[in-house]
């Protein structure tokens, strides 16, 4: 089957307690390569829509928490089968509704795929209760798991952040509702309901809509915690909503992701290069972890400026993400495409100069599509908004600077920390990365190209809160309860 040339459009409806259910409004997915076309057709989901979904998840948590962690495995396992059988389809439907092309899709289930089955692989280890036998008695510790979890996702990779949360949330015995971003509803709700079709009804469900969903999700008191990845404006919001109830909470946020390429840096490295410029504009630069500010050594700067040029010009090329030969497509929606431009158009006037890159295939295409050339911005402020905002897009400064007390400066002074990555002889990258303030360094590599998930991703500062990813990534989804048997009943200071 190919869906790039859709017949009529799609119908997403919520799934609530193993029904799929239609709300009275609907919202339209635009195509973002020809917004005239539209890709599918969503239900707006009311409040009380929601409140029927985590009432479905809170029925459902009281039997599904009961049961074995095998048990919980297996179905896991029947379900990510049934998802690789339907990914070549998937992955169009992906390409089709988000805008990236088509490998950048098959590169998103990949993940997720490397994911699921490390949840699945580590669950019954991580979730295994332990005994000590201790000079003092006896100690049972189990891994409890936490309730309903709401789980609020983003639309730029809305598969992966989507099942970076289902996962282990339902192998450690929890029971979900999930909202993605009403940019990417449709793909996001085929996966959902293959994976809970292989659960009992309520253990997983979805519904759709804006603000006042996320609001009622974020609230409620049955809900016990919240697995957000999205900007970090509406986490503020998300975390004052949960603050009556005082709920658990991973935040996935924000970032101004530094690549600081040290005087050690051979320019020279082609290899290195085309890593450097797949690090800034994958997915045409909407992705948390991309690398949205380059810092390279005064010492390198011209040279460096010259080959990544050359570099991006070789990589970049911009067309219809059905095209074999494209890299980029558009950008995903229309607000995105305007919140770049307005950076770019104040570092313009800033005196900056902005250099296009890479070819486009179709020039056709930027007519109708959400599509910008991508481009590198030089001669700007180190406090300039393109500089110290993210981006989320595909346009990044390149900034010079002059030792490494001044680079780690500048990295730190952000208010964001998720990912950074530094560039050189990896002895000198090494001393940088340590005092570097971020979730992640990586070195000579950056992005997605150096994540790998059996180690926790998060973010410091604003950039989050909590850990995904990793052990620590199923751990998130458990409470740990100490059962203790003293061998003393009573304490000996205690007056009769
Ligand atoms: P967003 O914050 O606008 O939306 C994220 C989700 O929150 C959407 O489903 C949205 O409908 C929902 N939402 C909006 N208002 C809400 C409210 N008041 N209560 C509850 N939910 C609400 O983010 P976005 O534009 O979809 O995604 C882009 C952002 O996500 C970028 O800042 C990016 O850096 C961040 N992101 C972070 C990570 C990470 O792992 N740290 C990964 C991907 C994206």
């Amino acid at each position: 089957m190919t869906v790039k040339h859709l017949t009529k459009p799609y119908v997403v409806h919520a799934l609530i307690n193993g029904k799929a259910v239609a709300a009275d409004k609907q919202f339209s997915r635009e195509n973002p390569t020809n917004p005239d076309e539209i890709v599918c057709y969503a239900p707006v989901n009311s409040r009380e829509d929601a409140i029927a979904a985590i009432d479905a998840a809170y029925q459902s948590f009281a039997a599904w928490k009961l049961t074995e962690v095998g048990e919980r495995v297996k179905r896991m396992r029947k379900a990510i089968e049934k998802l690789k059988a339907s990914v070549g389809e998937l992955a169009q439907l992906l390409s089709l509704e988000h805008g990236k092309p088509l490998y950048d899709a098959e590169g998103e289930f990949a993940v997720s795929f490397m994911w699921m089955e490390f949840a699945c692989d580590h669950a019954e280890e991580v979730l295994r209760e332990e005994v000590r036998q201790h000079d003092k008695g006896k100690t049972i510790i189990t891994k409890d798991p936490i309730g309903v979890v709401s789980a609020i996702t983003p639309w730029n990779y809305p598969i992966s952040l989507s099942t970076i949360k289902i996962a282990p949330a339902l192998l450690a015995g929890n029971t979900m509702v999930l909202k993605p971003s009403p940019y990417a509803p449709l793909t996001v709700s085929k996966v959902v309901e293959l994976i809970a079709a292989e659960f009992p009804p309520g253990v997983l469900n979805i519904v759709h809509g804006e603000a006042d969903v996320g609001v009622e999700l974020t609230s409620n008191r049955k809900v016990a915690k919240i697995a957000f990845t999205g900007g970090t404006e509406t986490a503020k919001h998300i975390m004052k909503a949960a603050s009556d109830t005082i709920k658990k909470m991973t935040l996935e946020l924000g970032g101004n992701d530094a690549a600081i390429v040290l005087r050690g840096f051979d320019v020279g490295d082609e290899r290195a290069m085309r890593r450097m410029v797949i690090s800034n504009f994958l997915t045409a630069g909407q992705i948390c972890m991309i690398a949205k500010r380059i810092y390279v050594h005064r010492s390198l700067y011209d040279e460096f400026v010259q080959k990544y040029i050359e570099a991006a010009n070789k990589w970049i090329r911009v067309g219809d993400p059905f095209d074999p030969h494209a890299t980029i497509g558009p950008v995903n929606n229309k607000k995105q495409a305007e919140h770049v431009q307005r950076l770019i158009d104040d570092a313009k006037n800033r005196g900056s100069e902005v250099i296009p890159l890479g070819t486009v295939l179709d020039a056709g295409l930027f007519e109708q599509g959400y599509f910008m050339q991508p481009t590198v911005v030089l001669g700007c402020g180190y406090d300039d908004p393109i500089v110290v905002e993210e981006q989320f897009g595909p346009t990044v400064p390149i900034l010079p600077f002059d030792d490494e007390e001044q680079v780690i400066a500048l990295h730190n002074e952000s208010i964001y920390g998720l990912t950074s990555s530094v560039w050189g002889r990896e002895e000198d990258a090494i001393r940088v990365a340590r005092r570097i303030e971020a979730g992640t360094t990586m070195i000579n590599t950056a992005a997605v190209q150096g994540l790998d998930v059996q180690f926790p991703f998060g973010g410091v500062k604003q950039s989050g809160v909590g850990r995904e990813y990793g052990i620590e990534g199923i751990l998130s989804y458990t409470e740990t309860h100490v059962i203790n048997l003293p061998h003393h009943l009573e304490l000996p200071y205690i007056p009769e």
